[in-house]
């Protein structure tokens, strides 16, 4: 009879689970998804930040979400969201905080994200953080990492950058230039800097860039929840020390 009455019990807490997991509001009320890591990695453009993902993915086995990514394959499977979103673009407007939290909602439902996420691209602003909490409250472990680079170093890593129009190769002019200069190695085709890259539209970028960052780090500081990474020591020793600030974290009773 206790047995009945725990079983019973435990298809009513599952019912309910299941209506706020449907009605889109909460995370499913899944013990396993409890506290996996959801790592969010701040940095300016040029940082790194595609670099260490990869390390931080690989390491931890998290799932790597990234938003441009996301909006790409809800528009590709024309999801509801991804129709609502399209709506926005084809307009030239930029797409509501609330679509892209739902995007988001519905990406760490999926299965793979199970063991945890790591976040590249978002939140970018304070008011997509605050969304961004309540969709993960008691569900993920936040961890944010903020990769420090210099403005100068940012302008020389990007500025010097150089792809290839026909194979999409990149190059650098100091740190990995070209066999021979201004040629693609692959393809022979004449490099070329692409209109992110430039010197203008750089420091615009870097320009939008601390506008957003200083109140988005604060934020997470004040919650104890930020790790400022220093960008600038080589790609190894950064993803070293992103990766034991990470473990130090998921280690921490708390
Ligand atoms: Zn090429």
């Amino acid at each position: 009879m206790i047995r009945c009455c725990s079983q019973f019990f435990a298809l009513v807490v599952g019912l309910f689970a299941t209506c706020s997991f449907l009605g889109g509001q909460t995370m499913p009320a899944d013990t396993s998804v409890e506290n996996q890591p959801l790592i969010i990695l701040l940095g300016a453009p040029g940082s790194g930040k595609g670099t260490q993902a990869t390390t931080i993915v690989k390491e931890f086995g998290v799932v790597h979400i990234s938003t441009g990514d996301m909006f790409r394959e809800n528009i590709k499977n024309q999801t509801a969201i991804g129709k609502k979103a399209k709506s926005f673009m084809d307009a030239g407007q930029l797409v509501p905080d609330e679509i892209v939290i739902d995007m988001l909602r519905e990406r760490l439902q999926k299965p793979d994200s199970a063991k945890g996420a790591l976040l590249d691209g978002f939140p970018r602003t304070l008011a997509q953080a605050e969304a961004l909490e309540t969709i993960i409250k008691g569900h993920y472990k936040p961890i944010v990492i903020s990769l420090e680079v210099s403005d100068k170093t940012v302008m020389d890593r990007l500025t010097g950058r150089r792809s290839c129009p026909k194979c999409n190769a990149i190059y650098h002019v100091t740190f990995s230039p070209p066999k021979q200069e201004g040629i693609c190695d692959a393809c022979r085709t004449p490099i070329v800097i692409r209109s992110d890259d430039t010197e203008k539209t750089v420091k615009d970028r870097l320009s939008v860039f601390h506008k957003q960052i200083g109140p988005l780090k604060e934020y997470y500081a004040k919650q104890g929840l930020l790790e400022e990474i220093n960008g600038e020591i080589g790609s190894t020793l950064t993803a070293q020390a992103c990766v034991n600030a990470i473990k130090a974290r998921l280690n921490k009773k708390d």
